[in-house]
């Protein structure tokens, strides 16, 4: 199985400027790796650099991503602030992150809205990457495994919903695990914890319905250099959703060869 590892930018870097470095650096360590054949690299900058980053991409082996996308289906419209998957679409990405747990809880994101925006990128032909994870407080009361089936809920409804987006959904669907309380700590959970939740999302995912039997399924929060060869030796895991470390190109690159 393909692995995935994606860099998350966040609201970084500060400056176009900054964004050209990075990419720029990005664009030689990849262009001078060849044991990166096996594992597909993409990138999600913030909004404002997206159509810069996709251009500067285009011919390499790096996708785009978009963060986030409008609620409201409408390719264009009264929406003061929002972009549509349609818009992204054009801006030359191919993919979005939709339900990071910063927009769960800066933006309130709920299990409807989530419906709504994953709806319209896969209707306007945009990959999503959906980012599912409990809390600190909830993995203390061991609630991990009842949190992620109501996130994972978002994909069943959806398909309940409109079966005909199955087809083919495995390759334009992911699924990222991310306990709120690895992301951006330094703590991660142990690789036998999360290899059990990747294997209860896969099976609950196919349960519902056999077409998403191979469902990818990546691991978030804390990754870097130093941990990532003991994630991508689990068969569970099968790549990585990076903020922090993929910053740098150096230690993004070595999170994409240990998968
Ligand atoms: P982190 O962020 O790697 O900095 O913990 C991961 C994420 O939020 O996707």
């Amino acid at each position: 199985m393909q692995a995935w590892v994606i860099g998350n930018w966040k609201q970084n870097p500060a400056t176009s400027h900054d964004v050209k470095a990075l990419l720029d650096d990005l664009l030689t360590a990849v262009s001078t790796k060849a044991q990166l054949d096996g594992c597909q690299l993409m990138v999600a900058p913030s909004l404002i650099h997206l159509t810069a980053v996709s251009e500067r991409i285009k011919g390499s082996s790096i996708l785009s991503a978009a963060q986030d996308i409008s609620a409201h289906s409408a390719s264009i419209g009264a929406y003061t602030g929002d972009c549509s998957a349609q818009q992204i679409a054009d801006a030359g990405a191919t993919w979005t992150i939709l339900g990071h747990s910063e927009r769960r809880q800066y933006h309130q994101e709920s299990h409807d809205c989530l419906l709504q925006k994953m709806t319209h990128a896969l209707t306007q032909n945009l990959g999503v990457i959906f980012c599912i994870g409990e809390t600190q407080a909830q993995y203390d009361a061991k609630q991990t495994l009842a949190v992620i089936d109501a996130q994972l809920s978002v994909i069943t409804d959806l398909l309940t919903q409109q079966p005909e987006l199955m087809a083919g959904l495995s390759e334009r669907l992911i699924v990222a695990y991310e306990p709120v309380w690895a992301i951006g700590t330094g703590k991660v959970p142990t690789v036998a914890e999360v290899s059990a939740t990747h294997q209860h999302i896969k099976q609950t995912l196919a349960s519902f319905n056999t077409a998403l039997e191979n469902m990818t399924v990546l691991y978030g929060g804390s990754v870097n250099a130093d941990n990532a060869d003991s994630f991508a030796a689990d068969s569970m895991i099968d790549g990585a959703l990076v903020g922090g470390a993929s910053l740098k190109a150096e230690s993004f690159l070595a999170i994409a060869q240990a998968f």
